[in-house]
């Protein structure tokens, strides 16, 4: 079925090919292998979808959040090796060892589990050892890891493939991202140095674009797969990936004095032709952009929203336009970026991008 026939009110067009040259892209600016991040389904771009048109090419693995991902991409007949970003709940662990996915080690609980799971399923587990650099949110801290280390080699049922750490602030704060990743570096040497570790990573997109790692041989992209340059101003050429589209549903002319949507934050002063567009944030479209000045793309110009977001509808200024019922308009996409949406709206374009809702139908071309 052609999801368009019938269209619905609102969709995502996902260019693939432009997130294959994204992955290339952010491999040439790591200058290593990469893990392509696609948890929360791909950043809401189609979790199987986006696996299965990233998997011919040439990567480590795919990071995802959890077992649930990992069983998703497993199942598409997607046969890279899977790594888990967090820490696994112990429900969790078994089918992880079953299925030989790659988690990473917070604990010595969590190691212990895993050696078992490993020695009844007659196995040897790859696992990555987390380290906390500053980040705060998963992985041994630096004190008494060599010793940790130690026991985990004791393990005989796991193999500490790897070690990575996370940068809290990539993006915002170069001079304590530079702190994390001296860190780092001296945490592999406290531990035997780099190559005691087959894989060694650090780096979300942020990382990988804004600074030199040589003690890393794999980065961890996200964001920039889907075509958003997290730091501002740097010039790599990226792609866009999503469209966030809808239509306009109706076209009416009101009088000055006139109040629209909830709340009648806005009034018109004069008589204003108002089209109303099939998308809210019932679609992930986010409310908060209500006054800050977000636009809409419709016949190649950008025309103000006015008034509240609703769930359904949006409505927006086309006074002295030729807008008319049927208009395709773009939200977001390639001539209104989702990072300018996001700001409007207060947050990150990760938020907007994973809020997208299943109403909206991802169209892939
Ligand atoms: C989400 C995540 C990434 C990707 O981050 P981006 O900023 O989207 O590139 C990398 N590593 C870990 C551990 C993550 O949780």
């Amino acid at each position: 079925m052609n999801p368009l026939a019938s269209p619905p009110r609102a969709w995502a067009e996902i260019d693939v090919s432009a997130l294959r040259h994204n992955l290339r892209a952010a491999r040439d600016a790591a200058g290593c292998q990469v893990m392509a991040v696609v948890k929360a389904g791909a950043y809401g771009h189609g979790l199987e979808q986006v696996a299965t048109a990233l998997a011919a090419e040439d990567i480590a693995f795919f990071g995802v959040a959890n077992v649930g991902e990992a069983r998703r991409i497993a199942d598409a007949g997607v046969s890279t090796r899977i790594y888990l970003l967090g820490a696994t709940w112990s429900e969790e662990r078994a089918e992880i060892v079953a299925r030989d996915w790659t988690p990473c080690i917070s604990s010595l609980d969590e190691a212990r589990h895993f050696d078992d799971l490993a020695r009844a399923h007659g196995s040897r587990l790859k696992v990555h050892l987390s380290v906390d650099t500053g980040m705060g949110r998963g992985g041994f801290v630096a004190e008494g890891l060599p010793e940790i280390l130690q026991q985990l080699e004791g393990m005989p049922n796991l193999e500490i493939e790897g070690i990575g750490s996370h940068l809290s602030s990539a993006d915002e704060d170069e001079e304590f991202t530079r702190k994390q990743m001296a860190k780092y570096a001296a945490i592999l040497a406290s531990l035997g140095g780099p190559e005691r570790f087959v894989w060694r990573h650090l780096s979300n997109s942020a990382g990988l674009l804004g600074y030199e790692r040589e003690s890393c041989n794999l980065a961890r992209p996200g964001l920039m797969l889907y075509g958003i340059c997290p730091l501002p101003g740097h010039s790599i050429a990226l792609k866009n990936v999503m469209s966030l589209k809808s239509r306009v549903t109706l076209v009416r002319t009101l009088p000055a004095g006139h109040g629209v949507s909830y709340g009648k934050t806005f009034v018109t002063t004069k008589p204003t032709r108002v089209a109303t567009v099939g998308i809210g944030y019932g679609d992930g479209y986010p409310r908060h952009v209500s006054g800050h000045g977000a636009e809409a793309f419709i016949r190649g110009k950008r025309y103000p929203l006015i008034g509240r977001v609703t769930m359904d509808q949006i409505m927006v200024d086309v006074t002295d336009s030729e807008v008319a019922e049927g208009d395709e308009v773009e939200m977001f996409g390639p001539n209104i970026r989702v990072d300018e949406v996001a700001a409007k709206a207060d947050t990150i374009a990760w938020e907007i991008l994973t809020g997208i809702t299943p109403r909206v139908v991802r169209v892939y071309a």
